[in-house]
């Protein structure tokens, strides 16, 4: 007699997606493949090779705890590993590294940390015991950094929660919700999920190249620039 197959257990929310578009990482909830174009997939390799270069660093150069430290938070679902978790005088201190190619390192510089690298930072901040966090973002070019820290934002943590919120009631109805359409599906990997084609794709992004969220994202947050 065959038998009765196990259900899959649902995917727990990697904290990597909390600043994504929300139809993207209910993708990856639901287990959705991307397409990763060759350059992308150079600059994955790149940016891993920098990220053991960094945690190698820290461990000569920082009081660490643990590297690839394990967070979970099992009631809102959430599972992931952080960088690093160090130890300085107020507590611990969770450290997020991320690389970027030079443009976007030159618009941060400018403007501030990218959405996607200050909601994962502010999650880990929401469900785990920090005293602060810190986002160190480095040019893979020019191996520039920038770095950033936070004991915390409240309304980022809302926004954050309320996301993560979200996305899982859409993965348990098995539901993908509507696209946010922004500039930001120009580059995405799983846009032909969204689109007939680029043609359609690149029409609805210059009609709507702003990225608007449910719920909006706070409209200013604290960050507090060190190097
Ligand atoms: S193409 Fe745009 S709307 Fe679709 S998943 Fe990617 S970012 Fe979201």
């Amino acid at each position: 007699m065959p038998q009765a197959k196990t259900p899959k257990k649902p995917r727990l929310f990697p904290p990597s997606m909390a600043g994504q578009c929300m139809r993207y990482a209910v993708m990856e909830l639901l287990g959705f493949g991307r397409l990763i174009e060759p350059l992308a997939q150079e600059a994955m390799r790149e940016g891993s090779m920098l990220h053991k270069s960094f945690q190698n660093e820290l461990l000569q150069t920082e009081n660490v705890r643990a590297i690839e430290a394990p967070i979970r938070d099992p009631e809102r679902g959430i599972s992931g590993r952080m960088d690093a978790v160090v130890d300085f005088k107020q507590g611990a201190m969770v450290i997020e590294y991320k690389t970027v190619n030079h443009d976007k390192f030159v618009g941060i510089a400018d403007e501030g940390p990218l959405v996607s690298h200050w909601a994962q930072l502010q999650l880990y901040l929401a469900i785990g015991d920090f005293a602060a966090g810190r986002l160190v973002v480095e040019s893979r070019m020019t191996h520039g950094r920038l770095t950033y820290q936070s004991t915390g934002d409240a309304l980022w943590q809302e926004w954050v929660l309320a996301r993560v919120a979200a996305a899982r009631e859409y993965q348990a109805a098995h539901k993908l919700p509507s696209r946010e359409v922004s500039i930001q599906c120009a580059h995405c990997d799983r846009w032909q999920r969204c689109f007939k084609n680029e043609a359609e794709r690149d029409e609805a992004i210059s009609e709507h190249p702003q990225w608007w969220t449910e719920p909006p994202l706070p409209a200013e947050f604290r960050i507090s620039r060190i190097s």
